[in-house]
């Protein structure tokens, strides 16, 4: 069964109509472990890459960065996912063997102590997702003519300063394509010799769906902003508890997503504009470490699959410039 989101707690815009105004689509996209292939729409999957294009690098990181091995942070989950699923010690603790224990500390040591090195010289890229306009259909708006495949490669380290504000996360690249163009694609794409296991995606299918999102409360007139405040204070007094918030149940939704409104819920509002003209930017691809919250939890509410976390359990955002395309997109993390 394919995760969606439930039914609206109320319709925002029958106490507050000026906020149709401000009203846009986003489409979440619910990536669940599967098995795609170049032809679909993916997280973590293998990407349509053209075997003739060069496959892009890093060359930030010097010889001896600590990182860990895909396959070692491949096994860790395995075993993480069998202790999980075993059935309870009489004390209601998880089942490991003595050597399990040492080895799942082993693995999950601190990053200074994380057990592989980098050898030295650029690392590839990894595959971090690609959509297709056909599946998504809010990528539409941002796609440049012709275009209608995005793909998104990152270096899974944190310590690429990738944004406006000084704010340090993985270096994103982004690629569209017309999918027709790829005439012979890439068979296989590189193995990292390491990575930041939080970077590393698991293959997942995505369930696309398409929501409609008001904008987080900053970016309203302060009036209108103050009015909805008294609204919820007031629902509040009446149901406690029960009451549906704007900012977590009504207007922006949780999880990966492609356009939509950015939610400024840790810090406050940050406006992004482009470096090359100035235009405030707008958001294309939210990655998330969760896929609920709020009224937002998908049906049936499955774990997040994906295997990614970024900042402290939170979102990496894509913004791009809505004059130019070709224009260098900006990240956040929030
Ligand atoms: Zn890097
Ligand atoms: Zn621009």
């Amino acid at each position: 069964m394919r995760p969606s989101t439930p039914y609206r707690p109320l319709d925002i815009t029958v106490p507050f109509p000026e906020l149709k105004g401000w009203a846009r689509t986003a489409t979440r996209l619910h990536p669940r472990a599967g098995a795609p292939g170049t032809a679909d729409s993916s997280v973590g999957g293998p990407l349509l890459w053209p075997a003739d294009e060069a496959w892009p690098e890093c060359g930030a990181h010097a010889a001896g960065t600590p990182g860990i091995a895909p396959e070692r942070e491949r096994r860790y989950r395995r075993l993480v996912r069998e202790v999980y699923d075993r059935p309870r010690t009489p004390d209601g603790g998880l089942a490991y063997s003595a050597e399990e224990r040492a080895e799942l500390d082993a693995l999950s040591a601190a990053p200074w102590h994380r057990p592989d090195r980098h050898g030295g010289g650029p690392l590839p890229l990894l595959a971090l997702a690609q959509f297709f306009v056909r599946d998504v259909p809010d990528l539409a708006r941002f796609a440049p003519a012709g275009a209608d495949l995005l793909q998104v490669l990152w270096c899974p380290f944190s310590d690429h300063e990738d944004g406006p504000f000084n704010e340090f996360g993985p270096y994103t690249r982004l690629y569209w394509r017309r999918a027709a163009d790829v005439a012979e694609p890439l068979a296989a794409r590189p193995e990292l010799p390491l990575v930041e296991g939080r970077y590393l995606p698991e293959p997942c299918e995505l369930s696309p769906e398409r929501v409609v999102e008001y904008p987080f409360a900053d970016y309203l007139p302060e009036e209108l902003a103050a009015r909805i405040d008294g609204w919820e204070d007031a629902f509040q007094e009446r149901l406690g508890e029960a009451a549906p918030g704007y900012q977590y149940d009504l207007s922006l939704a949780p999880g990966w997503k492609i356009g939509g409104w950015d939610s400024w819920h840790k810090t406050d509002l940050v406006r992004v504009y482009c470096d090359a003209c100035g235009t405030e930017m707008r958001l294309l691809l939210t990655v998330d470490s969760y896929d609920s919250g709020g009224s937002w939890g998908p049906y049936p509410l499955v774990a997040p699959s994906t295997g990614i976390k970024v900042g402290r359990d939170g979102e990496y955002r894509a913004f791009v410039c809505p004059a130019d395309p070709a224009h260098p997109h900006r990240m956040s993390m929030q």
